[in-house]
């Protein structure tokens, strides 16, 4: 079947998405607000145990942000001024915006065709002064964990996942933001897990690092005893938008089956076109949960504007690589995976919302694009 009637695909439907959850996203409503607990009440706690089981970890921080996330656990590591820290140089700015917000600098490191970090190049910027390592698993494919931790480990250097787009995803197993010191999570409305507003959280085996951050979320205050351990801030997430997390949460499982077949869908329809680049990777053990799918096209925006101007709604944000934007002042070494794939990049619609029409209707524009 071909779909030629245009219409309007939306990256993410979350007006649909309410109404088929409505139920419980009331009933969650209306227990916050008629027990009128606002901060730091039951509902956060319950979403923090289910998110900790759910990342297999010992704790989970709910927090304001990613970029807290990513924030306290810098601080919690002991990053300051004069440190360095690497990151990828294809990534969300706030990775690396965190570093520079705790004083001390980011190395940036190329990727390689799965859009993350490049171990070699990661290993070869270590210097002295690496005092962690921010590896980022973007889109729902998690960076070579395994090299890394043994990397860390020889060096006794932690590392902190930015792991915002991997809500899931595991390698053999062993879920994403359970490998370093801490895993950081963001709750942004268009992430595989989002809220209704901002929200974020840390997950952690460390017990010292999650009493540091729940204190720090909290002014430095310790709960009990009120007693200040230190300047802290004020970022814990809502609870508001814990016990709406909590509902969505109990759906990430069969919302990441979803997303692998509609993965597969896409694979399927477009396999046949060289110019374009799919995200479907061999490696055994690594478990794609497709936060995004982010394919590359040798037509680059010539593409991504064909696709916008037939209704489809896709990401395009890392045209301009974060580090060449000179308001951050960051230096620009030259990262040619990062500038090849800047051009190149494109995410379609990806999200349980999306009907069967819908992404035929993607399939059918993309290969028209294409003359097929
Ligand atoms: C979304 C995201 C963040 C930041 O999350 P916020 O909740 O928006 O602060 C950080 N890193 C990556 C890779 C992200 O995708």
């Amino acid at each position: 079947m071909t779909t030629t009637a245009k219409r309007t695909v939306k990256f993410v439907n979350p007006v649909r998405i309410y109404n088929d959850l409505k139920k419980e996203l009331d009933a969650a409503y209306f227990d916050v607000m008629n027990k009128g607990a606002f901060i730091n009440q039951e509902h956060l706690q319950t979403f923090e145990k289910n998110l900790a089981d759910f990342v297999g970890t010992n704790y989970a921080i709910g927090v304001n942000s990613g970029y807290d996330a990513l924030h306290l656990s810098l601080r919690a590591a002991g990053v300051g001024p004069g440190d360095e820290v690497i990151v990828p140089a294809h990534t969300f700015v706030a990775t690396a915006s965190a570093v520079v917000n705790v004083g001390a600098t980011p190395i940036l490191v190329d990727v390689t065709k799965d859009f993350n970090i490049d171990v070699d190049l990661l290993e070869a910027a270590i210097t002295p002064k690496t005092r962690a390592l921010l590896p980022v698993h973007l889109s729902g494919w998690m960076a070579d964990m395994p090299r890394i931790m043994k990397i860390a480990e020889e060096k006794g250097i932690p590392v902190i996942e930015d792991a915002c787009q991997s809500l899931g995803s595991s390698i053999d197993g062993r879920g994403a933001g359970s490998w370093g010191l801490t895993g950081c999570w963001s709750f942004y409305p268009f992430k595989i897990l989002g809220g209704y507003g901002d929200g974020g959280a840390l997950t952690t085996n460390d017990p010292k690092v999650a009493e540091y951050a729940r204190r720090m979320r909290f002014n430095g205050e310790d709960r009990e005893s009120g007693e200040y351990h230190g300047h802290g801030f004020t970022c814990l997430l809502d609870n508001l938008q814990a016990a709406f997390l909590d509902v969505k949460l109990k759906h990430l499982p069969s919302w990441i089956e979803q997303r692998k077949k509609l993965a597969e869908k896409y694979r399927k329809g477009l396999a046949d076109i060289p110019e374009l680049l799919l995200p479907h990777y061999e490696r055994p053990g690594f478990d794609h949960i497709y936060q995004n799918y982010t394919l590359r096209s040798q037509q680059g925006s010539e593409f991504s504007d064909y696709l916008k101007s037939q209704g489809i709604e896709v990401l395009t944000q890392f045209r301009k690589p974060y580090y060449t934007h000179p308001g951050l002042q960051l230096e620009d070494k030259g990262f040619p995976e990062t500038e090849a794939l800047s051009r190149e990049v494109c995410s379609l619609p990806m999200s349980v919302e999306i009907t069967e029409e819908e992404s035929d209707y993607v399939i059918d524009t993309v290969r028209r694009f294409y003359g097929k």
